[in-house]
C-alpha cells in the first residue's frame, strides 16, 4: 500500500497535463504553438565560417559589389584565425530559447533536453546532415554531456566524451575577449589523441558567445590531428 506521500508523487506524474516550459500554460506539444511561433531562428546571411549573422553588411551591398564575396565572411573572421572549420547556432540567444535554457542549465530541469535537443536537430539538418561526421563532442559540464549523450542517440552518430578540463577557471562572462582567451590556456585535454586522429568531429555547446571556449577545445582536438571540426551551438547571435 501507498504511503501519503508516494501517492501523491504517484498521481502528480499522471494527472498534471504537460504545461509549456516558456508560459505555463498547458499545451500537447513540448513548447506551445503560440511560445513557438516566437523563437526567432537564425535564418538569414550568416558569416560562412563563425555563423554569425552578416545581413546588416549586405543592406549596404550595390550591384556593382565588386568585393561581393569577401562579404561573406564577418569582421571576427578576418581577423581571428579560428581553428575549427566551421560553426552554426539554432536560434538567437534571448526569449523562449533562453528562458528553457536557463532552466535546464541553472534549474538543472533535465527534463528539458527533449526539447534543447529537438533544436539541435533542426540545426544539424539544416547546416550539417552532408557532412561526413565521425562523431559528436561535448564541451565538459554535466548538463552538456547528458545533452549531447541525447542528441547523439537521436542523430545516430556515436558521442566519444574525450575531452575533459583540467584546470578550474573563472566563469567566461565575468572577463574580457583578452582575459577570456588566457583563461582559458591549457583549460581541456584530449582523453585519447588517437582517437582524435584524422576524425571530423561535431563539437556542441549550449551559447556561442566569443567563441573562445569552443576555438581552445578546437585547437586541442587540432593538436591530436583532428581533421575538420563542426561547432553546434543552440544559441547565438552575437
Ligand atoms: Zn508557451
Ligand atoms: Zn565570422
Amino acid at each position: 500500500m501507498f504511503k501519503d506521500t508516494n501517492l501523491i508523487e504517484f498521481f502528480k506524474d499522471i494527472v498534471v497535463p504537460p504545461v509549456c516550459p516558456v508560459c505555463g500554460n498547458i499545451s500537447p506539444e513540448l513548447i506551445c504553438p503560440a511560445c513557438k511561433s516566437k523563437i526567432e531562428k537564425i535564418d538569414g546571411d550568416v558569416c560562412k565560417y563563425c555563423g554569425r549573422p552578416i545581413s546588416d553588411y549586405k543592406k549596404s551591398w550595390t550591384i556593382a559589389d565588386a568585393d561581393k564575396y569577401a562579404h561573406d565572411i564577418c569582421s571576427l573572421c578576418r581577423k581571428e584565425k579560428f581553428s575549427f572549420y566551421m560553426h552554426r547556432s539554432f536560434a538567437f540567444y534571448k526569449g523562449a530559447v533562453r528562458k528553457i535554457m536557463h532552466k535546464y542549465k541553472y534549474g538543472k530541469m533535465y527534463g528539458l533536453s527533449k526539447v534543447l535537443v529537438g533544436f539541435l536537430k533542426q540545426a544539424y539538418d539544416k547546416y550539417y546532415r552532408k557532412e561526413e561526421i565521425d562523431y559528436v563532442e561535448a564541451v565538459p559540464g554535466e548538463h552538456m554531456q547528458i545533452l549531447c549523450s541525447e542528441f547523439s542517440r537521436v542523430i545516430k552518430i556515436p558521442f566519444a566524451g574525450n575531452i575533459i578540463k583540467i584546470k578550474k577557471t573563472p566563469r567566461q562572462q565575468t572577463l574580457d575577449l583578452y582575459q577570456r582567451k588566457n583563461n582559458l590556456k591549457e583549460a581541456f585535454k584530449v582523453r585519447n589523441s588517437l582517437l582524435a586522429s584524422g576524425k571530423n568531429i561535431l563539437l556542441i555547446d549550449d551559447i556561442w558567445t566569443t567563441g573562445s571556449t569552443l576555438n581552445e577545445i578546437s585547437k586541442v582536438l587540432k593538436n591530436s590531428n583532428a581533421d575538420k571540426i563542426y561547432l553546434l551551438t543552440i544559441a547565438g547571435g552575437t
